[in-house]
């Protein structure tokens, strides 16, 4: 029997796989169908927890230096200001990093591809679109289109679905991807522009709510990331042009001289959770297993978390651990996916676009009560940092 696994796709989830898994001697193939790692601007923001667990790769000191640390995040109404403060720095307790951490999400990759890249337990194929996934009672076989032509057979004991919200390997397990599509396009526009000029009590962080038109404002180490929601019946010329742009940024924050814009990004944005996430030898995580609105930054970090899990379950297989061992996995994390990812941040997109005057006033209320009640104010923060899906996931058997 092989004792080896085969990871498809070289996202933050299949990286932090294999590293898991070659830190404990289980030689690891990752195919990537791209040719090398993206720089886009995704997800940029990890919470405690995560930073917590990325510390035994020794990538976080410098993703600190790179990126910028946030001690508290807001909700606040567009016209009014600030509604609550959350202070991380009341989970000192419960973590070594009572902060969330603003770096862009490709900064991890690299970090992680070249540690993988100095073990020779990992052996990494980019060009290499993994199209079909078999599995036989004594392993698997990933085949996969190679980008100079032609394709080639991957053996393994296990395969791992990090591929993505299209995922092969969900797809070979018969997964149904159960959920919605948000009706608007998600629009992100990064500027030079520092919005505390125009708002002096803004945090790093800010979910600004209004009823016609909510965005929220992300602080990174070199720029602010602005997000929108916008009109998916306009064209992508529409969307992308600078006019629009313009005209959005003028509404956040009005200003004489015209908003320099340095990249902007549209994305389709999906609420989904794989009807499941294991058949036989064949598991998903990450974006393959869920996806959610951004409204959170619980996507990337739950991914994450689901990567931890995964690679223990393998390994402990791998090791002589009955089978079990991988629906434990399934059960502990959909249940992450359902209860609190897709809850959180579907609640966080109502609290930014509820148009009911009556509706809106009472998520006021209740985050005002929740920050003015230092018990409630912690439980808030343990929940939306993701610390009590990890415990609770840890009980689950
Ligand atoms: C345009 C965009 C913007 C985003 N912005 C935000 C944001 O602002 N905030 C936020 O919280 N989240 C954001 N997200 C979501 C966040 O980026 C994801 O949650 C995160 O990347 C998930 O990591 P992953 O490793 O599971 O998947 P991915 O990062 O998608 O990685 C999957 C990898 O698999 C590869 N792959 C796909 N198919 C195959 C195949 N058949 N064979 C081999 N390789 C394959 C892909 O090339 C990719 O490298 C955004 C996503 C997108 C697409």
């Amino acid at each position: 029997m092989p004792k080896n696994a085969v990871i498809a796709g070289a996202g933050p989830v299949g990286l932090v796989c294999a590293c898991l898994l070659a830190d404990e001697g289980i030689p690891v193939t990752i195919l990537e169908a791209a040719p090398d790692l993206p720089r886009d601007l995704r997800a940029s923001t990890f919470h405690p927890p995560t930073l917590d667990m990325l510390e035994r790769f020794g990538v976080v000191p410098a993703m600190i230096e790179q990126g910028l640390i946030c001690p508290d995040w807001q909700f606040r109404d567009r016209a009014d200001g600030v509604v609550a403060t959350f202070e991380l720095a009341r989970l000192g307790g419960d973590t070594r990093h009572p902060y969330r951490l603003q770096c862009e999400q490709w900064r991890l990759g690299e970090m992680l591809l070249a540690r993988l890249k100095a073990n020779p337990l990992a052996d990494i194929q980019f060009g290499a679109a993994v199209v079909e996934v078999r599995q036989s009672a004594d392993g698997i076989e990933a085949v996969a289109a190679l980008a100079g032509g032609g394709t080639q057979t991957f053996p393994g004991a296990f395969c791992i679905g990090a591929d993505g919200m299209g995922s092969v390997v969900r797809k070979a397990i018969g997964a149904e991807f159960e959920g919605s599509t948000i009706p608007e396009i998600y629009l992100t526009l990064s500027t030079d522009f520092d919005f505390s000029a125009a708002m002096p009590d803004i945090s790093n962080i800010a979910y600004v709510s209004d009823p016609e038109e909510w965005f929220v404002l992300i602080r990174t180490a070199s720029v602010w990331r602005a997000l929108f929601p916008v009109d998916a019946a306009l064209s992508d010329a529409q969307v992308t042009s600078t006019q629009f742009a313009e005209r959005l940024l003028q509404g956040a924050a009005p200003r004489a001289a015209p908003y320099h814009v340095l990249h902007r990004t549209a994305y389709r944005v999906h609420e989904r959770v794989a009807s499941h996430y294991v058949k036989g030898r064949l598991a998903i995580a990450g974006d393959a297993a869920h996806v959610n609105n951004p409204l959170g930054g619980m996507g990337l970090n739950g991914g994450i978390h689901d990567a931890f899990e995964l690679a223990a379950a393998i390994a402990a297989m791998l090791r002589g651990a009955p089978p079990d061992r991988l629906s434990l996995y399934e059960r502990r994390r959909r249940k992450v996916a359902l209860d609190t990812v897709q809850q959180t941040t579907l609640r966080n997109r109502a609290i930014l676009n509820t148009r009911d005057p009556a509706a809106r006033a009472a998520y006021y209320a209740d985050l005002r009560r929740t920050v003015a009640d230092p018990a409630a104010h912690k439980e808030y923060l343990l929940r939306t940092s993701m610390i009590t899906s990890l415990r609770d996931a840890e009980k689950a058997l």
